[in-house]
């Protein structure tokens, strides 16, 4: 494909993005089976239709502040601010049921499922943290739910295969391709496709075909916009500076939807660097990929000369994922997200500082982003940070027990 993107942020603020085959330039469609389109076109229309209709979005809303506890805080850390130079704002998805971003997504789909007659809901997860979120909505909204998740990963996460399995859901190991999340997508969109009228698949992020990266993005911008109207009026102003950590895109891109029209606002997505640059060694998509279609949709994806998936590797498991989202690819072609990448051993050093001076334990995916911001704090003192607390780091003690046995530092 040689056409070259005329397409901008103007068509994006404008609504004409994603297009009508769900492109954002370059980036993104439907690339599925046959048999699937009819169903996936059907959820486009009657997706769009349900979040135009004031009682579908009456009763997210009620949902959101009665059961997620939404809006969430927006925190000054005035000691993180401090220590970096910077007045430091964080958007406290931590504090959201169930821990993470990531249930304001699969709150609004299970409600979406519900309200298109659907008999059953079917998702995937890798670490396990979407999979808890898309059980929680599924028996809020009473529906059933399966999730798929890749038999190593059942292996590696196990308290959140019975958190899901004490929330009503039947998990799914899979055996096939490479036993982790991307074959559970795989196999999830295998299932859709074998009852594409009366099943419903909840996607995790901003990611897969049209209309999920749009959906997904429409039900994470309720994190931008609490966190705009928050810090305007108690501060009076913008931010200098938006950072959040990108795995598919989701909490990042609804942090920043808020924010794209206000070109004082500089935006910064930070990917997972892991052990270094090498292929296979991270899971910085945006930084080290290049185009190419996985998941029903076309972004940049690490993938080897031959264009072959690589395997990714980070500390944090909800970022491992050799893809992401379309709309942050063409986000960064027309220049207005910045997109860098901070390693494992950086990620913990700041998980540690925000814990210690804030009193926050953050995920190890949400340090990215506190990493990232800290250091371009130190390139330039004296800005307003705004910074996407994702989720909380209970999930990720087991991690943190090994590298702290390791450092041999309990200090
Ligand atoms: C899953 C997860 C992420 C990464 O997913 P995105 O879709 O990129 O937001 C980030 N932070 C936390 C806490 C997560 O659980």
């Amino acid at each position: 494909m040689t056409q070259t993107t005329t397409a901008g942020i103007d068509d994006l603020l404008a609504g004409r993005l994603p297009d009508s085959h769900g492109r954002f330039g370059a980036y993104g469609g439907r690339f599925v089976p046959e048999t699937l389109m009819p169903s996936i076109l059907r959820l486009e229309t009657e997706a769009r239709r349900a979040l135009a209709d004031s009682r579908f979005q009456q009763q997210l809303s009620d949902e959101l502040e009665d059961w997620v506890g939404r809006p969430t805080p927006l925190t000054r850390a005035r000691r993180l601010g401090e220590s970096w130079g910077a007045e430091v704002w964080l958007k406290r998805e931590d504090l959201t049921h169930t821990g993470a971003h990531k249930i304001n997504n699969a709150l609004g789909q299970a409600l979406l499922a519900r309200h298109l007659g659907m008999r059953r809901v079917v998702a995937e997860t890798g670490a396990g943290q979407h999979g808890v979120a898309a059980a929680a909505a599924c028996a809020r909204v009473g529906l059933p739910c399966e999730v798929y998740m890749g038999a190593v990963d059942v292996r590696r996460q196990a308290p959140n295969v019975l958190r899901m399995r004490r929330l009503g859901a039947r998990v799914i190991e899979v055996e096939s391709g490479d036993r982790t999340l991307r074959a559970a997508i795989d196999e999830a969109l295998r299932d859709w496709v074998s009852d594409p009228l009366g099943t419903y698949y909840l996607l995790g992020s901003a990611v897969g075909p049209h209309p999920y990266p749009w959906l997904v993005r429409e039900l994470q911008a309720v994190i931008g916009r609490e966190a705009r109207a928050q810090l305007q009026e108690r501060s009076g102003s913008l931010p200098d500076l938006v950072v959040a950590c990108v795995g598919g895109g989701s909490n990042a891109i609804g942090l920043f939807h808020a924010f794209l029209g206000d070109p004082s606002v500089t935006l910064l997505g930070v990917e997972a660097g892991g052990l270094g640059s090498e292929i296979g060694h991270n899971a910085a998509t945006i930084v080290h990929g290049r185009p190419g279609v996985l998941h029903g949709s076309r972004s940049l994806l690490l993938q080897d000369e031959h264009g072959q998936i690589r395997e990714t590797h980070s500390v944090s498991a909800g970022l491992d994922y050799p893809g992401v989202g379309p709309e942050h690819a063409f986000l960064r072609d027309i220049g207005r997200v910045r997109y860098t990448s901070i390693g494992d051993e950086e990620a913990l050093e700041a998980l540690d500082e925000c814990s210690r001076l804030e009193g926050i334990l953050p995920a190890l995916e949400t340090a990215h982003a506190l990493a990232g911001a800290r250091r371009e704090a130190a390139s330039s003192t004296g800005r307003t940070i705004l910074i996407g607390l994702s989720g909380r780091g209970d999930k990720d003690l087991g991690i943190l027990a090994e590298t702290e046995s390791r450092d041999g530092d309990p200090a």
